[in-house]
């Protein structure tokens, strides 16, 4: 019988354990055990009901187009559990200037593909819109170096685009900013794009036409009726109990012949094999003795802070509010708010119909001393600041705020080829396997792939199963 080890039961963790599970009921002669610093298992997946609400404390959904969520929730049973965002109300907004100003039909991520919609938009000024035609005979070529996502947009689209969507959609992604991120990293996409076609908005249109006429048109988002923790539920409740060891953080990990030592409180346990799903951050500290070096490259990779704001309504404020998903601030406009969601618009059955729910995003790298401010104080600027953007003034029926220290990692320029100098660094240590939100995609989907796989790289080490051909992965949240 082979041990492994698998330190974090995020969402990462928690895939890495299932796929385990499916291989020990398959027959494999394996077993494992999840160790969780926390009180509960699923890290930022959280969903509480409040006053006929479901409210998300962490992700509230993960893109439909890349599937590997949706496939463990059919996995552990979930299949009919599975939801849509509302598309027909999807309408975001930015807020420019004070005022929130629709993005326009066409843009797709921030390229434009529609002429006529973003001719009119209001959202960006003459000169970016004379760039826009410009962009159009971007001639093909790869850049030389890795750069920022902010550098790239400005090459193509100018500071305007940079400024009104560039940073505020990843501020809502990564809690980054568009002038530290990656473009390789984040938009492997985009990098394509450009040395093929030269033009991103030529490229999305290629790229359309290439999609067969009858595709028919799947929900941005997709999540679970029961929300999140519904995904954390199910697959915990196909773990074996005595392998989850919350209130249990790791201190360290040895390697020694054959294995891995993992030392925990007082009690030290051996392994064949370790698979650490935390943060990059939290992973340095536990390789710190086994590879300095490892430990100092995980240890670059910076991760940001979020807080999600929930407020819920009556239905007047329902009724009074903009029609859509919700809004997103540029720094520019001087707000602490990066976003806010109108849940009940995006996924209507998570609020009665007499009920209006908000959710709000506040830090990030832009704000990331927020932290430290109680509830009530983050809670008086939210109010503040919906009062200022869409004249909010009613007192929330209730309100949670949720704060998440240190849980969005950051790929900065050059990740792609930090992560290659990790994974030469880690093959010098046997068995061990590193999986989570800090290396090749953040959201939830992601997440869910690399705890897969790194399950599967384990069980091919110990020798229980065949190395799969490597499948070709977009690495963008
Ligand atoms: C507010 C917020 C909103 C988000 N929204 C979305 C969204 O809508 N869609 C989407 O796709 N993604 C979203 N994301 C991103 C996504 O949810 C996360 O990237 C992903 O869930 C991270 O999963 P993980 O398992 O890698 O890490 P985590 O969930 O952070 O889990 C890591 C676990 O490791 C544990 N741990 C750490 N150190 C130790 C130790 N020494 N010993 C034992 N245990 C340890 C921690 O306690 C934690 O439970 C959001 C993230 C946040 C914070």
């Amino acid at each position: 019988m082979k041990r492994i080890a698998i330190i974090g039961s995020g969402i990462s963790g928690l895939s890495a354990a299932f796929t385990l599970e499916e291989r020990r009921r398959a027959g494999v002669p394996v077993e494992y055990v999840v160790f969780e610093s926390g009180p509960r298992l699923g890290g930022v997946l959280v969903t509480d009901r409040v006053d006929g609400c479901l409210v998300e404390a962490g992700p509230d959904s993960f893109l439909t187009e890349k599937p590997w969520a949706a496939d463990l929730c059919r996995r552990v049973g979930l299949a009919d559990q599975l939801i849509g965002s509302n598309d027909a109300d999807r309408k975001t907004y930015i807020l420019v200037k004070g005022k929130l100003i629709v993005i326009p039909d066409g843009l797709m991520f921030m390229v434009p593909t529609k002429i006529l919609p973003t001719v009119f938009s209001p959202l960006f000024s003459l000169s970016t819109k004379l760039h826009m035609a410009r962009e159009w005979f971007h001639p093909p070529g790869k850049a030389e170096a890795d750069e920022t996502v902010a550098s790239m947009v400005e090459r193509h689209y100018g500071p305007e685009m940079v400024d009104r969507l560039a940073d505020p959609l990843l501020s809502g992604v990564y809690g980054g900013e568009a002038a530290q991120l990656s473009v390789r990293a984040v938009l492997p996409r985009f990098a394509e794009m450009e040395a093929k076609h030269g033009s991103l908005g030529r490229a999305m249109l290629a790229a359309r036409r290439k999609m067969p006429a009858a595709t028919p048109a799947r929900p941005l988002f997709t999540s679970l009726k029961d929300g999140m923790q519904q995904l954390v539920d199910a697959v915990v409740a196909r773990l074996s109990a005595a392998a989850l060891r919350t209130s249990t953080p790791v201190q360290s990990i040895q390697p020694q012949t054959g294995g891995w030592l993992v030392s925990a409180g007082y009690v030290s346990d051996q392994f064949d094999a370790v698979i650490v799903a935390t943060s990059a951050q939290a992973a340095a500290a536990l390789l710190q003795s086994a590879s300095a070096s490892l430990a100092s490259e995980l240890g670059a990779i910076q991760y940001t802070s979020s807080i999600t704001v929930n407020l819920g309504y009556d239905q007047q404020v329902r009724s009074s509010l903009p029609p859509g998903f919700g809004f997103l601030v540029p720094r520019s406009e001087g707000k602490q708010m990066l976003a806010a969601t109108f849940v009940h618009n995006k996924f209507p059955h998570r609020a009665p119909e007499d009920r209006a729910l908000l959710r709000c995003f506040v830090g990030g790298a832009r704000n990331e001393q927020v932290l430290q401010a109680p509830d009530e104080e983050i809670l008086r600027v939210v109010r503040a600041e919906l009062r200022q953007i869409i004249g909010l003034t009613a007192e929330p029926l209730f309100t949670r705020v949720y704060k998440w220290k240190g849980a969005m990692a950051q790929y900065g320029v050059g990740h792609l080829e930090r992560l290659e100098r990790i994974d030469r660094l880690r093959q010098q240590l046997p068995g061990l396997a590193l999986a989570g939100n800090g290396y090749r995609g953040i959201g939830v989907p992601d997440c869910v792939r690399s705890g897969s796989a790194s399950a599967s790289d384990v069980l091919v080490f110990l020798g229980l199963a065949e190395a799969e051909p490597p499948a070709k992965v977009s690495q963008s949240a």
